[in-house]
């Protein structure tokens, strides 16, 4: 009596073991694959204002809207944690933006920028990802937004003597891997979308150069440039309170739909990783029909015989299988039918796909049910 208690108790114990340990594993499988901090990057600041327009200056401008960008997924995605390089008029170092970002284990990396260019009647948005520039006009601009590192104190050590002036410098964004580039694309892509659809802003593209701000950063990773503080009407509308809530809720739309693709993403890859998993542990019953050193050529042999051959390699030997069931009783009946074809024909069993013995897989069998 008191034996079978204890036997009851102890299985009592171990099932509520398992559960525990099963719940914790998915929740940790859950937690890993979410889309779960974003750091938003607000360019320049202090000392360094940044582009500089007849009534307003770009390091106010992206202060504004990297603050609002914040309180919008604060508010519409709680789940996400946002953290700031600034979020006053401070002066970061690049690679320092880059470092927060890194230290938080960010999913996503968002600098953000305003434009100037000589010529005034350039505007419209563009966003940028991390690679060697293509044209002459996209260097010029991340030679601008590099420059500000000449503010820094030591930079030709910080940046390993890169002269943010010089071409050449750039020469190391050709040789330098670009892991998230996809992602990085997609994220920039959802933002010019915005821009263009929603806030009706003239769409420069997404663009690709060497941004010292990005080139450390161990995520997915855009520059956005909201527009020219040298064209004035465009000036006008992002230095305004409106056009700056606009800008801010349009790359909000573009993180909560990077979002929601991450998600979906990882979550089917969770799902076929766990089906993996399932089949690795899962038992099933074949029956060998043939073994050979040599390899049977399809459409001769045992392939006559049977519609369903599986072949697999045991050491040195080809085996041939027809039939394939995880329940034993079913594989049984079929062995009389194939007997019928193939005298000596017998059952073999896999777990996964590994081959083990008849009475090994049974007995798992049993302690699974
Ligand atoms: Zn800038």
């Amino acid at each position: 009596m008191t034996i079978y208690l204890l036997s009851t108790r102890l299985k009592f114990f171990i099932w509520i073991s398992v559960l525990f340990l099963f719940n914790t594993l998915a929740s940790e499988g859950q937690d890993a694959m979410q889309f779960k901090t974003v750091v938003i990057d607000a360019g320049h600041g202090g000392k360094d204002p940044g582009a500089v327009g007849k009534t307003s200056r770009e390091k106010d401008i992206v202060l504004n809207v990297a603050l609002k960008l914040g309180s919008y997924i604060n508010e519409y995605l709680p789940d996400v944690k946002v953290v700031y390089t600034r979020q006053k008029d401070v002066f970061v170092p690049l690679n320092k933006r880059a470092e927060i970002a890194n230290k938080s284990k960010a999913d996503l990396f968002i600098s953000i920028h305003a434009n100037a260019i000589s010529t005034p009647k350039i505007y419209g948005a563009e966003t940028f990802v991390l690679g060697l520039h293509r044209t002459k006009e996209n260097l010029e601009v991340a030679k601008m937004e590099n420059s500000v590192i000449v503010l820094e104190e030591d930079y030709t050590t910080t940046y390993e003597g890169f002269d943010p002036n010089s071409a050449e410098s750039y020469i190391i964004f050709e040789l330098m891997q670009n892991i998230h580039i996809d992602q990085s694309i997609q994220m920039a892509s959802l933002v010019q979308n915005q821009f263009k659809q929603r806030v009706g802003r003239r769409d420069r593209g997404v663009k690709q150069a060497g941004f010292l701000v990005l080139r450390k950063a161990t995520m997915p990773s855009v520059l956005v440039e909201l527009g020219f503080l040298t064209n004035s009407s465009e000036e006008k509308f992002i230095a305004s309170e409106k056009g700056q809530t606009y800008m801010a809720s349009a790359i909000f739309r573009a993180v909560r739909d990077y979002k929601e693709e991450f998600d979906a993403k990882s979550k089917m890859e969770d799902i076929a990783r766990r089906a993996d998993e399932k089949e690795a542990e899962e038992v099933n019953y074949r029956i060998q029909v043939a073994s050979s050193k040599k390899k049977i050529k399809e459409g001769t042999q045992i392939y006559k015989k049977f519609d369903d051959v599986w072949e697999f390699k045991d050491g040195e030997r080809y085996k041939y299988t027809t039939q394939c069931s995880s329940d034993y009783s079913t594989i049984l009946k079929s062995l009389k039918e194939v007997r019928s074809r193939v005298s000596d024909a017998f059952i073999i069993a896999f777990k996964g796909d590994v081959k083990i013995g008849l009475s090994e897989a049974r007995a798992y069998q049993k302690q699974q049910n």
